[in-house]
């Protein structure tokens, strides 16, 4: 774009790339930021990875294309966070950022509070000073280490059916085969949509703490075609709109106990209302609980782990069907 672009203590002019770490405010808190500003003015687009740090082929793919893609190819901005949380990352956790006090889930706590403790501070810091400055926002995750999934692309939770048709068909300008809308709150790009009114999507792709090449590739391409469908680079973005299969209803179950997690049926497999998908159990093998389908479904996500505790996901599953 024309003007410079702000970011904090960052300012980036008109036809330059920046990639370095800033200190989020009232922190020592490095977040890593790539700002591609182009010559012509444009939309600002912002991807962000790494909110878990152990799922890998966004952030492979940020990395990348914080590499490859030049200020003269971009009409508009774009802004890359490859780490949200570099903690989590560089110290090998699921789900957690470990520096913050409450070692929080970054994606429980959106929009945060600049009073608040670390995690809170750099949530804060993400919507108050760059989600509002941004056209689209693209929050890139996989399973985690522990999760064993099944690619997906997630439509943010919104109140406007306008912003829901115009995220719906920027989705279908993705390779991913299939699409559920979310109903979540607090996940960092559905409080961009919910506080910020910006709209956006969630990657689902890879998992299990795998750099998987190929999927790192397809997270590259699938941000490039959504940056070409909003005209902030050349090119026909991808048509999916044929292929796209859509799951209007989806369930994530919760463990209600404490125990060891055994499960009769893996993530792509078809279920059946009222089978029993998994079970937990005690050390001594007592059920303490069955697991049972609510309804016929695909398991997109399930957990490779032994162990799990109490309020931990177990199976994802979605289905084509409005209702049985
Ligand atoms: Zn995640």
């Amino acid at each position: 774009m024309k003007e410079t672009f702000k970011i904090g203590e960052l300012s980036v002019a008109s036809g330059e790339k920046v990639c370095r770490n800033i200190i989020v405010p009232g922190t020592d808190y490095e977040l890593p930021i790539t700002v591609i500003n182009g010559v012509e003015d444009g939309k600002v687009f912002l991807a962000t990875a790494g909110v878990h740090g152990c799922e890998y082929p966004g952030i492979q793919a940020l990395v990348e294309l914080s590499q490859e893609i030049e200020p003269e190819e971009v009409c508009g901005a774009i802004v890359f966070i490859p780490v949200v949380n570099p903690s989590g990352f560089y110290g090998r956790r699921a789900y957690v950022c470990p520096a913050d006090e409450k070692s929080t889930n970054f994606n429980h706590i959106s929009p945060g509070d600049k009073n608040g403790t670390l995690a809170w501070k750099v949530s804060a810091f993400i919507f108050d000073e760059i989600v509002p400055q941004c056209n689209f926002h693209v929050d890139m995750h996989s399973g985690d280490i522990v999760e064993d999934l099944e690619e997906f692309i997630a439509v943010c939770a919104t109140t406007d059916p306008e912003m829901e048709k115009f995220c719906t068909e920027v989705a279908k300008h993705t390779s991913f085969t299939h699409r559920i809308n979310s109903h979540g709150r607090r996940e960092l790009y559905n409080s961009s949509a919910i506080d910020r009114g910006v709209p956006g999507l969630l990657f689902e792709r890879g998992g299990q703490g795998i750099l998987n090449w190929d999927e790192a590739e397809k997270d590259k391409d699938d941000i490039i075609s959504i940056c070409q469908y909003l005209k902030i680079l050349d090119g026909e973005p991808i048509d999916n709109s044929e292929g796209q299969i859509y799951y209007p209803r989806h369930h994530w179950g919760e463990a209600e106990h404490t125990g060891l997690f055994y499960k009769f049926v893996n993530t792509g497999d078809e279920i059946k209302k009222g089978q029993k998908i998994g079970e937990i159990r005690d050390m001594w093998g007592n059920v303490l609980e069955e697991i049972i389908a609510k309804f016929d479904a695909r398991v997109k996500i399930s957990p490779n782990s032994l162990g799990l505790s109490k309020g931990h996901d177990t199976f994802m599953y979605g289905s084509t069907r409005e209702e049985d």
